[in-house]
């Protein structure tokens, strides 16, 4: 075991009031690709990029072409937690950990069991018609075809914030309030450059502050303890 592996292992063991800020590097392990990380047979098949496509104006003027990417990229059905999502969820049932705060959408931390999750940027799970508000699973929207449409014909839209969207005010200061009160707080697998999500961390007020990512951070932490390994391996060690 490295010593920093070590010096987590201690600062987890001394705290019960724990929170997880997490971005897409937690799922990356689980075979979820950050769709901010385009590759090269990207721009065969998009004409746009992600950040147009996943956009209120693109799904209100082209919600074909929008589906056709959320469906592909977004609706993942056959993946698993990782190491890194067992281990946040083990340390709930324990009592150490307070709340996870994730920037990701592919609801894999209440798969792997946590209860206190709350998903700044919605989920991929939960879909609802913008006319009724009747609810449709990930699997109704893989099972559909083109734009989903209700059985009372109105349009189903994903629970996902999209880029021009705010964000859900009581998930928004839940987060906030959890971050505040926190002991230690671990940030994992974010390169912390999506605001406004990122500014959040400037509520934490505790003086143990842990930055795991596999690569190095756009902003500039005080951390007390900075790992760079993706953040799977690293929790499979402790
Ligand atoms: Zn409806």
């Amino acid at each position: 075991m490295t010593e920093a592996i070590q010096k987590l292992r201690e600062l987890v063991n001394g705290s019960d009031n724990m929170v997880f800020f997490g971005g897409a590097g937690v799922s990356t392990e689980s075979g979820i690709p950050d769709f901010r990380s385009t590759d090269g047979l990207y721009h065969q098949v998009w004409n746009y990029p992600p950040e147009v496509i996943l956009s209120h104006t693109f799904y209100e003027s082209k919600p074909e072409e929008f589906f056709r990417f959320y469906r592909e990229k977004l609706l993942n059905p056959d993946v698993q937690p990782n190491a890194a999502h067992l281990k946040l969820a083990e340390w709930e049932r324990q009592g150490k950990l307070r709340a996870i705060v994730t920037q990701n959408i592919d609801g894999l931390h209440q798969a792997a069991g946590s209860q206190e999750v709350l998903e700044l940027h919605g989920s991929v799970h939960r879909n609802y018609c913008e006319r009724c508000g009747r609810f449709y699973s990930m699997s109704d929207i893989l099972k559909s075809q083109g734009v989903p449409r209700c059985s009372c014909g109105g349009p189903i839209k994903p629970d996902v914030v999209l880029y021009e969207e705010g964000l859900d005010q009581r998930i928004l200061s839940s987060a906030i309030k959890a971050i505040a009160n926190a002991d230690l707080l671990i940030i994992g697998g974010t390169s912390l450059n999506v605001y406004p999500a990122a500014a959040l961390l400037d509520y934490y007020r505790g003086h143990k502050l842990v930055l795991i990512n596999r690569s190095a951070v756009a902003r500039d932490l005080d951390a007390d303890l900075v790992i760079q390994e993706p953040i799977g391996e690293v929790f499979s060690q402790l």
